[in-house]
């Protein structure tokens, strides 16, 4: 606006704010992009400030003292060319923007702008100079064209880059449990609907582990939420660090966790899971300098069966396992399948210990 108002208002405001209100947009868009991806440049803040602030003291140089618009379109040029320049190193520099397409169509933009205005640069030298800047060619009408897409494409790429960013954190937030970091029922549920559909057509094993913190309220009572809390994230490493890559873990809800092991059957299920409970029991739970405590958890382990119609009957059995695993005492290991809730547990061992 300020361009086409020449000789309307002030030349002060129709060049020398015109242009460099031009420069700061293309720094601001590509500052933007910078702050929304996360990308640092070294250098870049007094680069672009020390190219602005020349820019304006050429600018205001060669209109008031030796006004010559030539010189002012070679020093505009240069200067905008080396702030694309800027801004496309910034976008090449940092390789993981989840969308590849946004960042190859901002850098094709970014550099675009850059040749115009290189090639304006040049071809000034040859060019009559213009008397009027609005008037002064089809070269300048390209610039001032390329100017305008590149502030609609980065505002389009932007907000295609916000939309795929916040879906990507709604789906983690939606599946993440953010105390422990492990997945949460409702990601538990998926993985296990995609593992029984496999069972069903290939007939291969899967085994659920349901556990439980024994006795945990005491820990809660005992030392505050804060330590139960901290207690929660402990065992939820224990269980992460003891479990295959493609094994799946989730906090199912308050101090109760679930396992799905892909290709196990009973015998191999009731192997992890005894693991897991001596792991437990036998890790020593430090925090800070005055709580010391050991815990113990027990477990209920079940397989699927190819008579089951959906996965929740696994793990249905899974809980009435781990019931029958509270009900023997504690700290142990039941599978119902192939263990008489009414026999001894594994191991028994007391379930707070504050030393
Ligand atoms: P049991 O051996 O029968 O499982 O006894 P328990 O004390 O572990 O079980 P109970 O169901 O009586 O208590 C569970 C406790 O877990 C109660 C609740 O305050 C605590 N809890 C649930 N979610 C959280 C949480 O996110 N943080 C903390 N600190 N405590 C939690
Ligand atoms: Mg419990
Ligand atoms: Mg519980």
């Amino acid at each position: 606006m300020l361009l086409g108002l020449r000789h309307v208002i002030y030349d002060f405001l129709s060049i020398v704010i015109a242009n460099i209100a031009i420069i700061m947009g293309v720094v601001l868009i590509y500052r933007g992009l910078f702050r929304f991806l996360g990308i640092t440049l070294r250098h870049e803040r007094w680069l672009s400030t020390t190219l602005v602030v020349l820019l304006a003291a050429l600018l205001y140089f060669y209109t008031f003292h030796i006004p010559d618009i030539n010189i002012r379109i070679q020093a505009f040029s240069m200067v905008c060319a080396a702030i694309c320049l800027i801004g496309a190193s910034g976008l090449l520099k940092h390789r993981d923007i989840r969308n590849r397409m946004v960042a190859k169509m901002l850098i094709a933009m970014f550099l675009l702008m850059s040749s115009l205005f290189i090639f304006r640069f040049f071809w000034s030298f040859y060019a009559i100079p213009p008397q009027d800047f609005m008037r002064a060619g089809l070269l300048s009408a390209l610039t001032i064209i390329a100017g305008e897409l590149l502030v609609i494409l980065s505002s389009f790429c932007t907000i295609w880059m916000a939309s795929d960013e916040l879906q990507d954190e709604l789906s983690e937030i939606a599946r993440i449990d953010p105390l422990t970091g492990l997945y949460n029922r409702r990601a538990f549920d998926e993985c296990c609907d995609i593992e029984f559909s496999r069972a069903q057509r290939s007939g291969a094993p899967f085994a659920i582990i349901m556990c439980d913190l024994d006795h945990f309220k005491n820990v809660n009572d005992e030392y505050g939420h804060h330590v139960g809390d901290e207690v929660l994230r402990r065992f939820a490493n224990t269980l992460k660090e003891h479990i295959r890559k493609h094994d799946v873990v989730a906090r199912f809800g308050g101090e109760e966790f679930v396992l799905l092991l892909p290709g196990k059957d009973t015998e191999q299920g009731l192997e992890v899971a005894e693991k897991l409970r001596a792991k437990t029991a036998d890790t020593q739970i430090t925090i800070g300098d005055d709580v010391c405590l050991t815990l113990s958890a027990s477990f209920g382990v079940a397989h699927y069966d190819s008579r089951d119609r959906e996965w929740s009957a696994v793990l249905h059995r899974a809980d009435n396992a781990l019931y029958a695993a509270k009900k023997q005492g504690r700290n142990c290991v039941v599978d119902l399948a192939t263990k008489n809730p009414g026999e001894e547990c594994l191991s028994r061992t007391p379930t707070v210990i504050r030393i």
